[in-house]
């Protein structure tokens, strides 16, 4: 054995903010206003006011490990906390606005978080909690609007731009062990109580590495992202420290969620890409069945977060000439586990092209993959064989904070709960969360084919399908429908599509319209209550004949 020669450098988040400020001074940071001209800050400016930050937490007691938690939409002020807390070598805690409120006292109290930066138009939210957070011991308030509600809980409400104005730039950003905590976030809790993941600098300098090579998101300092994805969600997906790596331009939406504003910044600000959950893309869609829209800036689009219906990429590529790559991940996973991209050969545009951008990814380079039985044995990977996905590698959690939770790994690695298929070279589908997964007669349906299937009918805007205990086949689907404005279609009509798709004994015999398929905080199809209005009987079931 001989010694290798390589120095021993960290990776940190410090060594990001310095490569994006140095290297890539003049990229941009634009935060869309709503009405006004978008704000524009350079890259070096965010790296100043990094630093001015760092100085004025210093200066409010905040210490290396001290948690510093963020409740913010997409803007240059969060980002601008993503970069100083980590690197003055406090962990930023991204919180998710719209969770209930006694979730965020939990989750604040559990991370022990010690100072909040809050946007001026989310006090509101934040203030519903204020007296049950006892370790908070300063809010920093973003913009100028009314604080006073958040001073009932006595610590200090100070003002971000003060405490800036008020610090010159040039903090020492410390030696950092690359171990070392950079920032936490918490699962969203869908499947129980939410659990804390907490990053490493390593981790995320690695994960940002992976965000900006080519076989995974690809971004370089021609791109401009439109990061729709909230920087509450698991990291805004790695888009911020990737673009500090790359060069490339961050468009940030603020509370300008809508498909109205989303699609006015593309088309003026000449986004070249963003990244979005498939209910957004979908809500862009149906804006555009409306309205004039201008996506051509756009070269490529990537979704994650849920299953893309396989309609939703077609009717953007028909329709805009947009290509939307999926990918897959966890906020266990930093969160890239893989991307979608087909192989070469494949003529894009093609249904093969299609079938394989439906596929949730392909493995991507760091994490390692594996698919097991019920008994926890190894799967081959013939893109037959379903199990549960399991993963392992230099971004993926092996803990939780403050809870170990053994169950959830299995010698070292994660155990997904997400169920599907690999094939040799590595290409993943995932048919369903283990927990929504229907066992029918000894057989699995897949929710999220039907799901898919369902989408794709005309007439239809959102479909969800939940198991249902059912005497003689243990669980049947029940297909959970809304309908498109100014649409009709019966459950017999919908089952007729879907006859042929799938197997005729998937074909689901219990249907109920709805208005609109429950969502979770970050957008997802929330199956939770649909399942309580089942158990309950407050869905209007209708049953036909198979
Ligand atoms: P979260 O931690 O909230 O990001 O949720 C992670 C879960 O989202 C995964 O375990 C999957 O169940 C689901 N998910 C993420 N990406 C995809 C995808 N491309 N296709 C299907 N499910 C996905």
């Amino acid at each position: 054995m001989i010694p290798s020669t390589m120095q021993d450098f960290p990776l940190s988040v410090a060594a990001i903010l310095r490569h994006g400020a140095r290297v890539y001074g003049g990229s941009e940071c634009v935060t869309w206003t709503g009405g006004g001209p978008p704000r524009r800050a350079t890259f070096a400016e965010i790296a100043r006011n990094a630093e001015r930050l760092a100085s004025a937490l210093a200066r409010l007691g905040v210490r290396r490990g001290d948690r510093v938690a963020t409740f913010c939409w997409n803007n240059q002020e969060h980002l601008e906390a993503y970069f100083a807390v980590p690197a003055m070598g406090a962990v930023l805690h991204t919180l998710n606005i719209r969770l209930f409120p006694e979730q965020l006292s939990h989750i604040i109290n559990h991370a022990d978080d010690q100072v909040v930066i809050v946007d001026d138009n989310l006090v509101p939210l934040l203030a519903r909690v204020v007296n049950e957070l006892p370790a908070v011991e300063a809010f920093i308030v973003v913009g100028d609007g009314d604080a006073s509600p958040l001073e009932a809980n006595g610590a200090p409400v100070l003002r971000y731009h003060d405490l800036l104005a008020a610090e010159e730039p040039g903090y020492a950003w410390p030696d950092m062990d690359e171990r070392s905590a950079a920032s936490m976030c918490y699962t969203s809790g869908t499947t129980g109580d939410p659990k804390g993941v907490v990053y490493s600098h390593r981790s995320t300098f690695l994960h940002a590495m992976a965000v900006q090579s080519a076989s995974m998101v690809g971004i370089t300092e021609a791109d401009r992202v439109l990061t729709i994805v909230p920087m509450f969600h698991v990291n805004a997906w790695g888009l911020p420290y990737g673009a500090f790596l790359s060069g490339a331009t961050l468009h940030m939406p603020g509370p300008f969620m809508q498909p109205e504003h989303l699609t006015k910044f593309i088309a003026q600000e000449k986004s070249t890409l963003a990244s979005a959950v498939p209910t957004i893309w979908n809500g862009i869609l149906a804006y555009g069945e409306q309205h004039e829209i201008d996506l051509s800036s756009l070269r490529s689009g990537t979704s994650g977060g849920a299953a893309a219906p396989r309609v939703l990429l077609e009717r953007f590529e028909e329709r805009y000439g947009l290509r939307i790559i999926q990918g897959w991940g966890m906020t266990e996973t930093s969160p890239l586990g893989g991307m979608a991209f087909p192989p070469p050969g494949v003529e894009p545009g093609t249904s093969e092209d299609m079938d394989w951008r439906l596929k949730s990814g392909r493995v991507a380079a760091g994490v390692e993959m594996r698919i097991v039985d019920d008994s926890g044995a190894e799967l081959p990977w013939d893109g037959e064989a379903v199990g549960e996905i399991e993963v392992r590698g230099p971004w993926i959690t092996g803990s939780y904070h403050r809870d170990p939770a053994p169950q959830k790994f299995d010698d070292g690695w994660l155990r997904t709960g997400d169920i599907g298929t690999i094939d040799d070279r590595g290409f993943f589908q995932i048919t369903d969360r283990a927990k929504d997964v229907i066992k029918s007669g000894g057989e699995w349906i897949s929710s999220v084919e039907l799901e898919n299937h369902l989408m794709a009918h005309p007439a239809v805007a959102e479909a969800a399908v939940i198991g249902i205990p059912d005497p003689r086949w243990d669980e049947r689907p029940l297909a959970c429908v809304v309908l498109r404005p100014d649409t009709t279609a019966t459950s017999d009509e919908l089952a007729a599509f879907l006859a042929g798709k799938v197997a005729r004994w998937q074909v689901p015999e219990y249907w109920t319209f709805m208005d609109e398929i429950p969502k979770t905080t970050v957008g997802k199809f929330d199956k939770k209550p649909l399942r309580a209005h089942h158990k309950d009987a407050t869905l209007k079931i209708e049953h036909i004949e198979r």
